[in-house]
């Protein structure tokens, strides 16, 4: 495989025009990050970073801040949400390329995250959160109410940062609670830019970003005077998170990892099928919660269909997410990179056939092929585990009952697909499957009108949708006797 780049050839100087965000004030900090671009496997870019007492500042902000902003009715927090995702389309290519420096994903791919992420704000502001009356009768008059929970602290991922924070930032903020944000140190710096943006939107204090390593993440979930999480990253550190909020009893949203299922029955047209399933697979190089992780096709098309993924494999073409052609970049980092390489080997070991990719290019770039294979047990590690890059396993079943089994026999359970002909055999089938989301013919279609979240170890809790908002929200009865 040969990796291009045009960019490869230009050594810029060091970028470094970034600032925290606390209480309406850009700052810089003693400490700092480096920011790796992984299409080059060289640090591009340094930013502050926040410490302990950055943190506290932050969240003293958000805390002074939170009376008047509560205060304001969902239309005027809704009139300043679109303000901002107004911001984000003007300055959106600007965002898109150091998004796509910083992560690694096609220009392209950038541009539409942070659109998705504006059009998705659009849509949250747009529900209604009503006064729920449970009984009004001559006795008494009950009603359910939702008001804010206070600040709430986002912990987001580096594989789509900008999409990842705008989900629960504008959940929060529309809410009527203000907000400390912390991107991942791998990927910073669209954040702190989206940071800016929110400086010139909302007032000082009800939105805060802080860059910084695991550790302010921690920090944030032990932080007395927090009192939600919405936290979006693996499973392991999920688990951390939900212990250390124990401690002061906060609210949690967790998004966590996945390991989808598409069951591909034998009535599918393979063909179309198989360009829809690649994409879902190998879109941002398989670095997606949501993306296809397993596929399980009928023995009757099984063949069929890898040659059709197998054709889709050698079509793509990786490289740097600046080059114009570029279909899948880079891996995002060094640890990722080492862990799906490792699974490759693995697989290899393990006796797998290697229908597509499998090779590991020299660098410079964190760089993989898209790997299709086949022939692999249930219990590898390719089946198991959330292999999180651009590395799928095809099985192959016979019985849909037992292929339903082995798409549920995993402790995830964010999402799943079933490829059919028949609608309505493939909505039962889907309805079966144990997870959050479960499409028919598609995979990773979200919007703001419809809850996403993860059942078993894939999360906790649900964003977007009514639904979503109100888990940034406490219930309160209001019950009034009448005589
Ligand atoms: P990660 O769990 O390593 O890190 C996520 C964030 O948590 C980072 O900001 C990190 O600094 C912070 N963090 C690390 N340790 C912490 C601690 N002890 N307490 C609090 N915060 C801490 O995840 P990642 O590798 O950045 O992201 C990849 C994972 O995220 C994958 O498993 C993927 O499936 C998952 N993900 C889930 C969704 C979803 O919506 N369900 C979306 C995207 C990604």
């Amino acid at each position: 495989m040969a990796i291009r780049s045009a960019e490869g050839a230009q050594s810029a100087a060091l970028r470094q025009d970034f600032s925290l965000l606390i209480d309406g004030k850009l700052e810089q900090s003693a400490r700092q990050l480096d920011v790796i671009n992984p299409a080059l496997g060289t640090v591009f870019a340094r930013c502050p970073a926040a410490g302990p007492a950055e943190l506290d500042r932050a969240v003293a902000a958000a805390r002074r801040a939170f009376p008047a902003w509560r205060a304001r009715s969902f239309a005027e927090r809704a009139a300043l949400v679109k303000r901002l995702s107004q911001l984000l389309r003007e300055r959106q290519n600007e965002l898109a390329e150091l998004l796509t420096r910083e992560q690694g994903k096609p220009l392209a791919q950038s541009v539409a995250e942070i659109d998705r992420g504006a059009a998705q704000s659009d849509g949250m502001v747009g529900i209604e959160i009503p006064v729920e009356v449970i009984a009004d009768d001559a006795d008494k008059h009950i009603e359910l109410r939702y008001r804010p929970l206070g600040v709430v602290g986002i912990i987001t991922p580096w594989n789509a940062p900008v999409n990842l924070a705008l989900g629960p930032l504008v959940s929060a903020l529309y809410t009527g609670n203000t907000v400390v944000l912390k991107p991942s140190p791998y990927t910073p710096l669209a954040t702190l830019k989206v940071g800016e943006l929110l400086k010139e939107v909302f007032p000082p204090g009800v939105v805060n970003v802080l860059a910084g390593g695991d550790e302010l993440g921690a920090a944030m979930t032990a932080h007395a005077d927090i009192d939600k999480i919405s936290f979006t990253g693996s499973v392991a550190t999920g688990k951390k998170v939900l212990a250390s909020a124990a401690a002061t009893l906060k609210r949690v949203t967790l998004e966590l990892g996945g390991n989808d299922p598409a069951i591909v029955l034998d009535d599918v047209d393979v063909k179309s099928a198989a360009k829809k399933i690649f994409f879902a697979s190998f879109v941002n190089s398989g670095q997606v919660c949501m993306a296809i992780k397993r596929i399980y096709a009928h023995e009757s098309i099984h063949k069929e269909l890898c040659d059709a993924l197998v054709e889709e494999a050698k079509k793509a073409k990786v490289g740097n997410g600046l080059d114009a052609d570029t279909e899948l970049g880079p891996l995002q980092n060094k640890m990722q990179y080492d862990k799906v390489v490792g699974l490759i080997e693995d697989t290899k070991k393990a006796g797998a056939t290697i229908l597509a990719g499998g090779d590991v290019p020299a660098g410079p770039g964190y760089f993989l092929p898209p790997t299709l294979v086949t022939d692999v047990a249930d219990d590898s590690r390719l089946v198991q585990e959330e292999q999180f890059g651009p590395i799928v396993p095809i099985l192959k079943f016979s019985d849909v009952d037992d292929a339903v089994r082995r798409a549920n026999d995993t402790r995830y359970g964010l999402s799943g697909s079933v490829w059919t002909k028949d609608l309505q055999r493939g909505a039962e089938i889907a309805a079966r499957l144990e997870v959050g989301t479960a499409w028919v013919n598609q995979h990773r279609a979200t919007s703001a009108f419809v809850p996403f979240g993860g059942a078993k170890e894939s999360g906790l809790g649900r964003q977007y949708s009514a639904l979503g908002l109100k888990s940034y929200m406490e219930p309160e009865v209001v019950s009034v006797a009448k005589r």
